[in-house]
């Protein structure tokens, strides 16, 4: 497969599919669900046998940013059948809630087992460049802003600060009698990606939202890559 950074490149886009970032992100040691591209429902029923079930299928769409939004998001799926329906169920939807989104397919991904929700993500600032932002996932993030930063690169102990800065650190702590988080996995997950962004002064965001973390280890399930606009 070419170098997503230049396939998007090559072909005018900046913002790189899940496929293609999680592609990129795993290809330095961030680790992310193994994710591949299907074009037709047969195609990702085959795809989904070769990954092994259950899946979750998403849309793939360089106009849509928000998949759940549009109903493009399927979990749990078991079997062929399941993928079949999930997939012309999402793009239905997709076509009523989007209508003029170019669609290129679906992504097709291992069903993975749930994990306390974390964001991490890098956007890059007019005044300090590039920053690294750690937070938990869902409301904490969107509601109660329950986020913390460090400028780029960050050394391990700027990691270490930056994961136990947030309110919601209990939580990862683990928190009447729910299990915690692997808390270095989390500081090794935010230097990895804080390391591929210094490398990469052409990527101007990353979002990793969320990134399941567990008692024993972490994972990206869903990726979005931005490159700068070409100036
Ligand atoms: P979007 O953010 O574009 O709406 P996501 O890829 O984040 O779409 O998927 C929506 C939600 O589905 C995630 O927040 C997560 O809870 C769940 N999810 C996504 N991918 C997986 C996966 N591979 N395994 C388990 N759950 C997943
Ligand atoms: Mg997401």
């Amino acid at each position: 497969m070419p170098d997503p950074i230049a396939a998007a490149r090559a072909a005018g886009r900046t913002l790189l599919t899940e496929v293609e970032s999680k592609e990129l992100l795993a290809s330095v040691g961030i680790p992310v669900t193994p994710t591949r591209l299907a074009t037709s429902a047969d195609e990702a029923a085959k795809v989904a046998a070769e990954i092994g079930f259950p899946v979750v299928l998403k849309v793939l769409s360089g106009d849509i940013s928000h998949k759940s939004d549009v109903g493009g998001v399927e979990l749990g799926l078991a079997d062929a059948a399941a993928v079949h329906a999930a997939y012309d169920r999402i793009m239905a939807s997709v076509k009523q809630a989007s209508p003029g989104a170019k669609v290129d397919g679906v992504s097709v991904q291992p069903m993975a087992k749930q994990g306390i929700e974390v964001i991490v993500g890098m956007t890059t600032d007019p005044q300090f460049g590039p920053v690294m932002m750690f937070g938990l996932g869902g409301i904490m993030v969107e509601v109660l802003k329950d986020v913390a930063f460090r400028i780029v690169p960050l050394e391990p102990r700027d990691a270490k600060q930056l994961v136990r800065e947030i309110k919601g650190y209990p939580v990862l702590e683990g928190v009447r009698g729910r299990p915690g988080a692997d808390i270095a996995a989390l500081e090794s997950f935010v230097l990895k990606v804080s390391e591929f962004a210094a490398a990469h002064p052409e990527v101007q965001e990353i979002d990793l939202n969320p990134v399941f973390a567990y008692p024993d280890g972490a994972l990206g399930v869903d990726a979005r890559v931005v490159l700068a606009p070409v100036s």
